[in-house]
């Protein structure tokens, strides 16, 4: 079989790689290499910085006016939406997850370059009225220059444009290095700005390669002004610390394990079909996967047989028909990564209700497949509540009162987010505002916006992404003195 080649793309074209080193991009589901792509090292970052750099400075980007660059965003979301099937079948493709959950994902991209678009003369200095008679002080909001920006598998494009989006609609330019896993539709993505909605050369860089090399290069690059990365735990260490030995920002949307709780007054149906798709939509592949379900013991076996029920009728299968809800795991490590975790809820005497195994390939290929798992009888130190799986398991843990709900809750390193399902209203503010989340979800799990912040709290990362003052991260002030 002929691979195909894909290049970096900088400064406006794709470009051979000065590492000669290669990667394999493969088809989870085929269970096959289909590409490959640069191992790119320090030197290629150093020309896309430098790329960027220039685009910074000079030419067009650097001369454009706010309602120009206002103008050029919205130019990128109807690029965005005249291409989100095509984008999506290279996502699905080399992530395994199901197209309808790529396209759906990138059918909403266009609205962060809209919302942004929609910012850019809207970011206004003032005049300061300070007590120096004789002078005048005025401040500008300026752009910060080169953003490194560093993706995962999961959700690539989706995730890329919470960054991009506002950082472009504050005038500064971007290298991306994408997932080693995904990053064909990075590449493609950045051909399709720059050459169908115009976005001048230099602007948005993409060099591929592992996160150890191509990655550290670009965190650690002195020319670039702010890391923002999204991730796992180990990886945004990582990138913090080499934008902290360059004294420069950084933003970090990292892992989670986040909770639902079921009190006894909820409405059991929807709990139990909140919880399942909370955790097993996207095959529990995502940052804010509902991964424990926290239950009061007086409704514990109901909730546990319905969602073990409604868990059974999940159908895995090929990623690209309308038919299937969840596709093969990503990648061999992160299949390693679930059995291992499967593996520790079994030793630390779990009871599990539902899968716990791995599954055939339903076409005989070798593709990865974990079975939907269900394990109760969990406590809240064990591994299996405590440690981000990123597949499809579920750890149940029941509770008595709304103070042990609480507790159990915020027993966890991460907070990205929570579900808090219950009739009571009082309980909702008592409880949401003590849980130690960035998003708190009431009777309902997962739902988000371009105009809504949404980031961690603790290890679940630093700052936020969406929303109007979220576009401040990507500026700075400079105040102006003037002696009248
Ligand atoms: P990962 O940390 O392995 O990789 C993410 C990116 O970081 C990749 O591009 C990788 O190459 C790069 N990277 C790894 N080590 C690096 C280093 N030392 N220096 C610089 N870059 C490095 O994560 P993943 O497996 O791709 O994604 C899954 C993780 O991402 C999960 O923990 C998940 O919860 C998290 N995530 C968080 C959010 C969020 O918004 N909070 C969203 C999606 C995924």
């Amino acid at each position: 079989m002929t691979l195909l080649t894909v290049e970096n793309y900088i400064d406006g074209a794709y470009a051979p790689a000065a590492s000669g080193g290669w990667l394999t991009c493969e088809d989870p589901y085929a269970a096959a290499p289909w590409g490959r792509m640069p191992r790119s090292g320090p030197e290629d970052v150093d020309r896309a910085v430098a790329a960027a750099r220039r685009a910074f400075t000079a030419g067009p980007w650097a001369r454009m006016t706010a309602p120009q660059r206002g103008a050029q965003l919205h130019r990128i979301a109807e690029a965005i939406a005249a291409h989100a099937e095509e984008l999506a079948r290279i996502e699905s493709r080399d992530n395994g997850k199901t197209y309808r959950e790529m396209l759906g994902q990138l059918k909403r991209v266009p609205e962060w370059y809209r919302f942004y678009g929609g910012l850019c003369d809207k970011i206004n200095g003032a005049v300061l009225p300070t007590e120096k008679p004789e002078m005048m002080n005025y401040t500008r909001y300026e752009p910060l220059g080169v953003i490194g920006m560093i993706t995962p598998w999961n959700s690539p494009l989706m995730l890329l444009s919470w960054k991009l989006a506002p950082a472009l609609a504050a005038g500064n330019v971007a290298v991306v290095k994408p997932s080693e896993y995904t990053s064909a539709s990075a590449l493609r993505f950045a051909e399709i700005l720059t050459e169908e909605a115009g976005l001048p050369a230099g602007v948005l860089n993409v060099v591929t390669g592992l996160g150890a090399e191509a990655g550290a290069a670009l965190t650690a690059h002195p020319d670039v002004a702010k890391v923002a990365f999204t991730g796992g735990i180990g990886g945004g260490r990582a990138a913090y610390m080499a934008a902290a030995a360059n004294l420069r920002p950084a933003s970090l949307e990292l892992g989670g394990k986040s909770p639902n709780i079921i009190f006894a007054d909820a409405d059991l149906e929807q709990a139990a079909r909140g919880v399942v798709s909370g955790i097993f939509g996207s095959g529990g592949q995502s940052c804010v996967a509902g991964s424990r379900a926290l239950v009061h013991r007086s409704v514990h076996d109901a909730l546990v047989a319905r969602m073990a029920e409604l868990t059974g009728k999940i159908r895995l299968g090929d990623p690209m028909e309308d038919s299937t809800d969840i596709g093969p795991v990503a990648n061999r490590a992160q299949y390693d990564r679930i059995m291992t975790c499967i593996g520790w809820a079994k030793e630390d005497g779990a009871t599990c209700v539902t899968g716990g195994a791995a599954l055939a390939d339903p076409k005989g290929g070798a593709a990865l497949f974990v079975a939907p798992t269900i394990f109760t009888g969990v406590a809240p130190k064990d591994r299996i509540a405590q440690e981000e799986v990123f597949g499809p398991v579920l750890a149940v843990l029941p509770f008595d009162t709304e103070e042990e709900a609480i507790a159990i809750a915020n027993d966890s390193a991460f907070g990205l987010g929570a579900g808090i399902w219950t009739r009571d209203v009082a309980r909702v503010h008592r409880v949401a505002a003590r849980i130690e989340a960035g998003t708190i979800w009431v009777n309902s799990y997962k739902g988000g916006s371009h105009i809504s912040p949404f980031g961690g709290y603790k290890q679940s990362g630093i700052g936020r992404e969406g929303g109007i003052e979220m576009i401040h991260d990507y500026l700075q002030v400079k105040s102006i003195w003037l002696n009248l």
